[in-house]
């Protein structure tokens, strides 16, 4: 049976604002699932879609949680009752393999409206199952919502694209929603310092609720040479017989140029002749180039590494990061710092827009 749903539609013309529409999803195909929605989060990555030319209408939002309400005839391990999360990145090697066909509605005026993976800002959403984890029933209803990408961008990109191990050292560049769970995760990983930096002294205490040990706002002191001073290693020299200084770990959370530099520029060298590097990791998305010193980075035998959905695999991931928050590393009730029903999408869209996000929005769904 097809099922209503208000959906939030970024028009095909750009500058107008977000519709909230009552349309109607098709019977799910073979591989789809309807799931009826408890809450969705608001990523700022959606505001690159947004700002961006747009043959069609596009339908947004890439992280939720729910309930099943119908599923497509070949659709394994999923059930009408599961509770379950939506994500954008496949579930598993197998779900990966499959080439997966994103979703078109059908609008009001005849046109149509369209995403490539899943959307979640709507009451109903219809996905392919690869992006549809079920999870225990009887978690938070809410700030669970923002594990599908928040959380596993930002504590996957620290747990498994970076590997942080007891005693490194961290930088986290940005610590909104996605910052913040690096944070937690480099605590849950055992790192020591971790350094959060941001431009607000505000984010920079409500950091050290997740793990941080030290903030550094960027607007007031240079971070490269205050992370320097932080991490100097007496004893323990560069190609220039310089003591090593810098973290083993940086994230940059935000992708803007100069913290895409920042990062490459924070990284300890090696130990000349007997250690590598340290690894700088971008894990906010990028709308630019990114230019390095490519001498720096070969003479401290330094990385850069790219980190797309924490290197995650929601079908475990998913499951581990909400046991995380039962045990505590990972405080979801603090990292939600906003709530806005379905109507209230622009006004969402525009207090992110303008920083007034402490940490990561939600629309919550009646
Ligand atoms: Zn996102």
């Amino acid at each position: 049976m097809p099922t209503p749903s208000r959906v939030v539609v970024v028009p095909q013309q750009q500058g107008e604002p977000l519709q909230v529409l009552d349309l109607t999803l098709p019977d799910p195909g073979p591989h789809e699932v309807v799931v009826k929605q408890y809450a969705s989060g608001v990523c700022h990555s959606q505001l690159h879609t947004i700002h961006s030319p747009r043959p069609v209408a596009q339908i947004l939002g890439h992280e939720s949680t729910g309930e099943v309400t119908a599923v497509g005839s070949a659709v394994t391990g999923l059930a009408v009752g599961d509770t379950v999360m939506v994500t954008w990145v496949p579930k598993d090697a197998a779900q990966a393999a499959r080439p997966g066909t994103g979703v078109t509605l059908d609008l009001p005026d005849g046109t149509q409206a369209n995403t490539r993976s899943v959307f979640t800002w709507a009451t109903h959403t219809i996905a392919d199952e690869m992006f549809v984890v079920k999870v225990p029933s009887g978690i938070d209803r809410e700030v669970t919502a923002i594990i599908g990408c928040a959380v596993i961008t930002g504590a996957g990109a620290v747990l498994h694209t970076a590997g942080v191990q007891p005693g490194d050292s961290v930088a986290v560049f940005g610590v909104g929603g996605v910052g913040l769970s690096a944070v937690a995760a480099a605590r849950k990983c055992g790192a020591d310092p971790i350094i959060a930096v941001d431009l607000v002294d505000d984010k920079l205490d409500f950091a050290k609720r997740f793990g941080a040990t030290v903030g550094i706002n960027a607007s007031e002191v240079d971070p490269i040479a205050a992370i320097r001073d932080l991490t100097r290693r007496e004893g323990v020299y560069d190609i220039l017989r310089e003591p090593v200084a810098g973290v083993d770990f940086a994230f940059d959370c935000i992708g803007v140029p100069v913290t895409m530099r920042q990062i490459s520029e924070v990284v300890r060298a090696g130990e000349f002749g007997r250690t590598r590097g340290g690894v700088a990791v971008l894990v906010g998305v990028p709308m630019t180039p990114l230019e390095l010193d490519s001498r720096f980075m070969l003479l401290g035998e330094r990385t850069y590494r790219a980190s797309l959905g924490g290197s995650c695999s929601p079908g475990e991931d998913l499951p581990r990061f909400l046991q995380w928050h039962a045990d505590g590393d990972l405080d979801l009730d603090a990292l939600v710092t906003q709530r806005y029903g379905i109507d209230q999408i622009n006004e969402a869209v525009e207090d992110l827009e303008r920083g007034r996000i402490a940490g990561r929005s939600i629309l919550v769904f009646d």
